[in-house]
């Protein structure tokens, strides 16, 4: 579906693949649940493009339901898969996952997003046999020429991408407009997070960002501002604490 002209998203919000087109060539953010790879040639002609255009493939993170279709992209198309160099031995699943447990959770929810995902070839992700790395503060030199912005927490190398041309933020797992896991809606630190505090820290290096579009992993775009949205993560974060 397009969110914004040249700016389109794969999946139904639950799990969010993003494609920013910029002169006719495309780069990918996330690569979301394995099915994804069937519905991409599709939204591509829906922007006037098709696979050949795609010059790009970035992770913001090393999470299985972001790496989804990435080794096969890599392996058939030959384009380089990068990832936050802190992330690299995770997306090539040489560490396990440093999540500590879900966070809150309810059955029913929890239950829906494991059909869901499985049912999208979540069991059978490949971990990548070779990323590309970068670090925080780099401008990638792909289309749309996204700004790396550091922020650990959800994991060692969780990495937003601002990308100015598109007026949008993207924040991978930084923070979520939807909990998988409990089905709640609105801007909140993501479930299978590995240290909330860093996390909530972590969000200081948002804040002064301006951008239209703020694009999660998972949930709904937020188009009230990153200052808004790091407000509510953290008044969230709050009570969770209680
Ligand atoms: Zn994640
Ligand atoms: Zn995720």
């Amino acid at each position: 579906m397009q969110i914004a002209p040249s700016l389109h998203r794969l999946g139904d919000s639950l799990v969010n693949t993003y494609l920013v087109e910029e002169a006719g060539l495309v780069t990918i953010i996330d690569a979301g649940v394995p099915a994804y790879w069937d519905e991409l040639p599709r939204e591509l002609a829906g922007m006037g493009r098709s696979l050949e255009d795609v010059r790009a493939l970035i992770l913001t993170h090393g999470h299985s339901d972001h790496i989804g279709f990435a080794e096969r992209f890599r392996t058939e198309r030959g384009v380089a898969v990068r990832v936050h160099e802190l992330d690299a031995a995770l997306a090539r699943g040489e560490v396990p996952n440093p999540a500590k447990g879900l966070g809150p959770m309810r059955l029913g929810p929890l239950l829906g997003f494991l059909l869901w995902s499985a049912r999208r070839g979540a069991l059978r992700i490949k971990t990548l046999g070779e990323v590309s790395v970068f670090g925080d503060g780099a401008t990638l030199d792909v289309p749309g020429s996204p700004r790396v912005i550091h922020v650990p927490g959800h994991t060692p190398g969780s990495a937003a991408l601002h990308v100015a041309s598109h007026d949008a933020l993207f924040v991978g797992d930084a923070f979520a407009t939807k909990a998988v896991t409990t089905g709640a809606v609105g801007p909140r630190i993501a479930p299978f997070t590995a240290d909330a505090s860093e996390a909530v820290a972590s969000l200081a290096r948002l804040e002064a960002v301006e951008a239209s579009w703020v694009l999660p992993g998972h949930g709904q775009p937020w188009t009230g501002g990153v200052a808004e949205a790091v407000r509510l993560v953290r008044a969230d974060a709050e009570s969770e604490r209680g």
